[in-house]
């Protein structure tokens, strides 16, 4: 028999009426013949106005009450749901994560789910009720109740769904399902009829609202298809699946993160253990850090800049006037009026010319790049905050967003097959936990070469055109780099190319160089780069710094850095590829998959 899970968010149960046709949306699928689970949120607001209640009393509320208060939310909506069920004459009862055996570690207020009994749901959905369960919420080996972080309702539902295997999670929310973009702040935005986790796990990351991050993961991990759609509408709504809308797609969402603020750190020694002295003083602090540029250096000297959220910008900088003292760094920058604007697309990753083009139409729309970082299927730039939504929209028409890629219909995906394996991925990674950190490949491509322009005019249109012109000689460009390199009105651009174009690259930025009056030209013959995917990398924020570690130890100097939701990469100069994959093959061999 097939089973459904459905879960209801916080505006999807906020009044009785909305509880009653949540209810009968459930008791539909089960006449329709499916099995029926659902996952409820706590009521509207319910949550934010404990969390302000909490705050009444205590600035820093003890983390065990915190989740002894907001657990409480989604049991009143379990109960009331329980009861809509009965008065509309099915058979329904209510669950609390600790009753189902939603088992997290101890960590209060932002808990990952290591284990989940399915026996008691079997057996209840087996007599044939629909059974209600509480979002959000768990239990840990010492039966004090957990709380997964907020919005963590999702993640309940598809970490539900990967153990009883169930053929679909549903998501019922306010908006219609995916979209290309936030149709709030751009009403030509497209609902996406499907896309794929990667790309979904990029967008969310990005603060597309839709969706926990948490719950992509392990619809991935467990391959569980995931449906988004409205409450309130017959819409269709988004399918996240293991298929992108349309193959090839070189773009398939755009996303304006604007609270984000830049530091430079200038002339840091360009030696094995920079990188790491200042990134693992940020995650001593637990800083998230995101888009990490590093410059190749010259003279002994390299430059840094990264971008952490605004909230976090006085303790980094603290932390990195630690770092200062103890490396010598010459000087420490910083600007918080920044926003960073990305695209996301599989289809980017095996073609040419997409990052040109993006550049292209911000410097049409007079939008300068401060700072631009690559990954295998995300491109992002920081730009100044004031021109956030003219870049956004000029890309989001640049790829044509707003038309569907397909011709008259999607072809959507078949989904009403259970997911292969996907059991038994479960009952491995219950022993271990559901939500470690999983590596699937650690990887060495030596096959590329660097080249980097120094003393770039700061100016719009600068990086469009170098990127056109390698483009258009058929160059595939791998990773990009760009970045401050402490003169006034000047960036510094690195890029990867394959071995075999480097004469034919250099010639180009050669003539660049002299056009645009840079000043110098630097390059790299063999790089080694060297990435390590998987899943939970930005959560499991010590990664980035296990990789420095390990790479220290084995006395390799990181010249590039670029990271995503599922990969992070590093390039050592020079043809220590080797040394370099053998010490992360050790680094990460606990988690290897
Ligand atoms: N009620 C919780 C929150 O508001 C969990 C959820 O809605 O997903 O964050
Ligand atoms: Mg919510």
């Amino acid at each position: 028999m097939s089973l459904i899970v459905q879960k209801f968010g916080g505006t999807s149960v906020a009044d009785s009426q909305k509880i009653l046709a949540a209810a009968r949306k459930a008791i539909r699928a089960q006449q329709e013949g499916h099995q029926v689970v659902m996952v409820v949120s706590a009521m509207g607001a319910r949550t934010d106005q404990l969390v302000a209640l909490a705050a009444e009393l205590s600035d820093e509320p003890p983390a065990r009450e915190m989740d002894m208060l907001l657990s409480t939310g989604e049991q009143v909506s379990v109960a009331l749901m329980a009861m809509a069920v009965d008065s509309l004459g099915a058979k329904g009862i209510s669950l609390t994560g600790a009753q189902i055996g939603i088992q997290t570690d101890s960590s209060h207020t932002k808990a990952r789910i290591k284990a989940i009994s399915t026996e008691r749901i079997q057996r209840l959905l087996g007599e044939g009720n629909i059974v209600i369960a509480a979002g959000f919420q768990g239990i840990d080996e010492d039966f004090n109740i957990t709380t997964l972080g907020r919005g963590g309702s999702d993640t309940t539902a598809v970490a539900l769904a990967a153990v009883l295997g169930a053929n679909q999670c549903e998501i019922y929310t306010d908006v219609d399902g995916v979209y290309t973009t936030d149709p709030r702040v751009m009403p030509e935005a497209r609902c996406i009829s499907h896309i794929s986790y990667e790309e979904m796990l990029e967008l969310a990351s990005l603060g597309a609202g839709v969706m926990h991050s948490r719950a992509v993961e392990f619809g991935k991990k467990f391959g569980v298809p995931i449906h988004v759609r409205n409450s309130f509408t017959d819409i269709t709504g988004s399918l996240i699946v293991s298929q992108p809308e349309v193959d090839g797609l070189p773009v398939s969402g755009a996303a304006m993160t604007k609270n984000e603020a830049r530091v430079t750190l200038l002339g840091v020694p360009d030696v094995p253990g920079s990188s790491l002295a200042i990134f693992s003083r940020l995650a001593d602090q637990a800083i998230t850090v995101d888009m990490i540029v590093q410059n190749v250096g010259i003279d002994g000297k390299a430059d840094i800049s990264f971008t952490v959220l605004e909230s976090d910008l006085e303790s980094t900088l603290e932390a990195v006037e630690d770092a200062k003292q103890a490396l010598d760094i010459e000087q420490i920058t910083h600007d918080s009026e920044v926003a960073k604007i990305s695209v996301v697309g599989l289809g980017m990753a095996e073609q040419i010319g997409v990052a040109n083009k993006m550049f292209r139409s911000l410097s049409q729309a007079e939008v300068n790049i401060q700072m631009i970082t690559t990954s295998e299927i995300k491109i992002s730039v920081l730009v100044d905050r004031k021109s956030a939504l003219t870049a956004l929209r000029a890309v989001h028409q640049e790829f044509q967003l707003e038309k569907p890629p397909w011709d008259e219909k999607p072809v959507l995906p078949e989904i009403c097959q259970p997911p292969q394996n996907a059991l038994e991925v479960v009952k491995r990674l219950q022993v271990v936990g559901m939500e470690d950190l999983t590596i699937d490949t650690v990887e060495l491509d030596d096959d590329q070469a660097r080249i980097t322009i120094l003393g770039v005019p700061d100016r719009p249109g600068v990086a469009s055109d170098i990127f056109d012109r390698v483009a258009h000689e058929n160059v595939f460009v791998d990773m990009i780099v760009q970045s401050y390199d402490g003169n006034e009105g000047t960036t510094s651009l690195s890029f990867t190319i394959p071995k075999e174009h480097l004469t034919l690259a250099l010639k180009i930025a050669n003539k660049i160089c002299q056009e645009f009056d840079c000043a110098t030209i630097q390059h790299s013959e063999t790089i080694s780069k060297l990435s390590v995917s998987g899943l939970g990398l930005r959560s499991h924020t010590d990664v980035a710094i296990r990789m420095f570690q390990s790479l220290f130890k084995a006395n390799l100097n990181v010249s590039m850095v670029s990271t995503s939701e599922v990969r992070v990469n590093v390039v050592i100069e020079g043809d220590k590829g080797q040394i370099g994959l053998r010490s992360l093959q050790e680094a990460f061999a606990d988690v290897l998959r």
